[in-house]
C-alpha cells in the first residue's frame, strides 16, 4: 500500500493558491519583466529604421543618435532585468521555503499506522527526490516561465504591429512545434511518474537492506537483496530510457522550428519587399525578432518539461497531505482523575487476522502493572493500544471515559506516553535531545530527569556535560545510554500513564532494576505499564498481567499468581533457575 498521490485538479488548485498567496510579488516581477522585454525590443526596431534610413540617405549624426538610443535601451534593460531576477529569486526561495515547512508539518503529523503500512521508502523518496525535483521548478521555473511568456507575447505583438503581413511567416514552424510539444507533454507525466515510482522502490529496497543488514548477514540473504536491487535498478533504467526517448523527439523537433521560422520570415519578407509592400527595414527588424524568440521559446519548452516533471513530484508531495487521519478529536473532555480502561480491545494488522482477541483491563491511577508473556503474544500491540498509537480495530481504550483516539494529540501525549526499545538519538546536545519533551525545561530539571534514570553520572562525565553534542557526528551514545535518554524525556513529559515496552532491555539486569526503582520513586503517583521479559519487573509491580495468544490469561499480584500455580508461576520458577 503506497501513500496517496494527488490528482491534477488538486495539484493545480494548490499551485493557484500558492501563487495567489504571493500575488503582489508575482505581479511586480511580471511588470518588471515586461519593462525589460520592452527595452529588448528597441534594438531590432532601431536596426530596421537604420536600414530604411540608409537606403533613403542619412547623416552620420542621425546614425549616432540611433546608436545612442540603442545603448540606453540595452543599459536600461540590464538594470531592470537584474532587479527583476533578484526579486524572482527571492520570490522562488520564499515560496519554496514555505512549501517545505508546510510539508514538514504534514509529514511529522502523519498517522504512524499509515507510515508503517506504506513503508518508509515511499516517504523517504518523497521527502528527498520529489522535494529536490520541485525545488528548481519553484525557485527558477515559475520566474523563468513568467519571463518567457511575457517576452514571447510582447515580441509577437511588436511584429504584428510593425508589419503584420511579414509576421505571418513567423508562425510557419508553429504546427510542428505544437505537434511535437503536445505529443511530448501527453506522454511525459506518466513516464516521469513511473520513473519516480521506480526510484521509490529502489530507495525502499536499499534502505531496508541497510537497516536490516544484521538480519541479511545472519540469514545469508545478501544474494537475494542484491537481486532485488538489481531488479529495481533495471526497472529504473527502463523508465529512464523511456523518458529519454521522449526527449529525443522533443529536442530536435523544437530545434527545427527555430531554423524554419527566421528563414521563412526572410524569404517571405524579401519577396514582399521586392514587391514594395513592406520596407527592407521592417523585414530586418522582424528577422531579428524571430531570432530573439529562440531563447524565450526554448526556455518555455524547457520549463514546461521541467514543470511536468515537477508537477508529478508535486502531486506526490501533496498526496502526503491527503493521508486520512486515523483519528479525529471529538472535543470530549475526559474526567481529570479518571483511570484508563480497555474494553474488548481487538487489533488486526491485516484484515481478518486479529492478534488481540478482546482484552479487558482497568488500570487504577498510580498503579504499576507488569505485562509478561511469550514473544508474539501481542504485548507490544496491546501497549500501542494503551498509548493510543493505533486506534483498536475493535473495542476501546478510554481515559476518564473518553477514547484515547478521540483526544487531540497534545492532550493524548499529556495523558499517556510510550517508550519502546526503538530509540533515536537526535543530532544536537544531550540537552536538545531532552528538551524535545519540554521546550522550556531548565537545566536543573534536565539534570533531575537524568538523575531519575541513573544517567546523570555518565552525562556529567561527558566533556561538556549536558551541552555535549551527541548523535551522528557527535559523541556516540551506547544503546543503553540512548534508552536512558529516551526515558529521561518521558520523565520530563510527565504524562499520567507511562507505557514502557521493554524500555530497559538494553541495560544489564542489575542496572535495569536499579533504574526502574529510581524511576518509580520519581514517577510516584503515575500509572506505569511495563512490558517486561525480566521478571524482576513483574516481581516489583503491583499487579501482573499474563498475555498469551492475544488474551489476558492471568491477572493479579505477583505472590497470588505464584501461589495459584498457573503459567506465571511456571514462568517465575523457570526464570529463577536461569
Ligand atoms: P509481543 O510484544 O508479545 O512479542 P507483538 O505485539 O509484537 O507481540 O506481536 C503480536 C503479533 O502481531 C505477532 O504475531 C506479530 O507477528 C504480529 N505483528 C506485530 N507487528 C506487526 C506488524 N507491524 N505487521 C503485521 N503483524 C505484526
Amino acid at each position: 500500500m503506497k501513500l496517496p498521490i494527488a490528482d491534477a485538479a488538486t495539484t493545480w488548485a494548490y499551485t493557484r493558491a500558492l501563487l495567489r498567496a504571493n500575488r503582489r510579488e508575482f505581479l511586480l516581477i511580471a511588470t518588471l519583466t515586461m519593462l525589460s522585454s520592452l527595452a529588448g525590443l528597441v534594438g531590432p526596431w532601431l536596426l530596421g529604421r537604420l536600414v530604411d534610413d540608409a537606403r533613403a540617405g542619412t547623416t552620420a549624426g542621425h546614425v549616432r543618435d540611433l546608436v545612442l538610443v540603442a545603448v540606453v535601451a540595452i543599459l536600461a534593460r540590464g538594470v531592470v532585468q537584474k532587479i527583476a531576477q533578484q526579486r524572482a529569486m527571492v520570490f522562488g526561495e520564499s515560496v519554496f521555503a514555505a512549501m517545505r515547512e508546510e510539508f514538514l508539518d504534514t509529514v511529522t503529523a502523519l498517522p504512524l499506522s499509515t507510515v508503517e503500512r506504506a513503508g518508509t521508502g515511499d516517504l523517504v523518496a518523497r521527502t528527498t527526490n520529489d522535494v529536490a525535483k520541485i525545488q528548481n521548478a519553484v525557485r527558477f521555473g515559475v520566474p523563468q516561465l513568467t519571463v518567457s511568456v511575457v517576452t514571447i507575447l510582447l515580441t509577437v505583438v511588436a511584429c504584428l504591429v510593425m508589419a503584420p503581413l511579414v509576421a505571418v511567416a513567423m508562425f510557419v514552424g508553429m504546427p510542428l512545434l505544437l505537434t511535437v510539444v503536445r505529443w511530448y507533454l501527453r506522454r511525459a507525466p506518466d513516464a516521469y511518474q513511473a520513473e519516480s515510482a521506480t526510484y521509490a522502490s529502489l530507495n525502499g529496497t536499499v534502505t531496508e537492506s541497510v537497516e536490516g543488514v544484521r538480519a541479511v548477514d545472519a540469514l545469508d540473504l545478501g544474494g537475494r537483496r542484491n537481486d532485488r536491487s538489481d531488479a529495481d535498478i533495471a526497472a529504473a533504467y527502463t523508465a529512464e530510457m523511456r523518458t529519454l526517448g521522449l526527449r529525443t523527439v522533443l529536442f530536435p523537433g523544437v530545434d527545427l522550428t527555430f531554423v524554419i521560422a527566421p528563414v521563412a520570415v526572410l524569404v517571405w519578407g524579401g519577396f514582399l519587399a521586392s514587391q514594395g509592400t513592406v520596407t527592407m527595414g521592417a523585414v530586418t527588424a522582424l528577422v531579428m525578432y524571430t531570432f530573439q524568440l529562440t531563447g524565450p521559446v526554448w526556455n518555455l519548452v524547457f520549463w514546461l518539461d521541467e514543470m511536468s516533471v515537477a508537477a508529478v513530484s508535486l502531486a506526490r508531495i501533496i498526496g502526503v497531505r491527503l493521508v486520512p487521519t486515523d483519528r479525529a478529536a471529538s472535543g470530549a473532555t475526559p474526567a481529570e482523575d479518571g483511570g484508563m480502561e480497555a474494553r474488548g480491545v481487538r487489533y488486526a494488522y491485516r484484515e481478518g487476522h486479529d492478534v488481540l482477541h478482546g482484552i479487558d483491563l482497568d488500570l487504577r491511577p498510580g498503579e504499576r502493572l507488569a505485562i509478561v508473556g511469550p514473544s508474539g503474544a501481542g504485548k507490544s500491540t496491546f501497549g500501542r493500544m494503551l498509548a493510543g498509537i493505533h486506534p483498536p480495530t475493535g473495542g476501546s481504550v478510554t481515559v476518564g471515559g473518553v477514547p484515547l483516539v478521540d483526544l487531540p494529540l497534545e492532550e493524548l501525549r499529556r495523558r499517556v506516553a510510550l517508550v519502546t526499545q526503538e530509540h533515536h538519538v537526535f543530532v544536537g546536545t544531550v540537552a536538545d535531545n531532552l528538551r524535545l519533551a519540554d521546550v522550556g525545561a531548565s537545566d536543573e530539571r534536565l539534570r533531575d530527569a537524568l538523575a531519575a534514570v541513573d544517567a546523570l553520572t555518565w552525562v556529567d562525565d561527558l566533556e561538556q556535560g549536558i551541552e555535549t553534542e551527541v548523535g551522528s557526528g557527535g559523541v556516540t551514545l551506547t544503546p543503553a545510554q540512548a534508552q536512558q535518554v529516551a526515558l529521561a524525556r518521558l520523565v520530563l513529559l510527565d504524562p499520567d500513564v507511562l507505557v514502557l515496552d521493554e524500555a530497559t532491555s538494553l541495560l544489564d539486569p542489575r542496572a535495569a532494576r536499579h533504574l526502574e526503582r529510581s524511576l518509580a520513586a520519581v514517577l510516584h503517583g503515575r500509572t506505569v505499564v511495563a512490558i517486561a521479559h525480566r521478571l524482576h519487573t513483574a516481581h516489583d509491580a503491583d499487579r501482573v498481567a499474563v498475555v498469551e495468544d492475544g488474551r489476558i490469561t492471568e491477572l493479579g499480584a505477583h505472590d497470588d499468581l505464584v501461589a495459584a500455580g498457573g503459567s506465571y508461576a511456571a514462568l517465575w520458577h523457570s526464570w529463577q533457575h536461569e
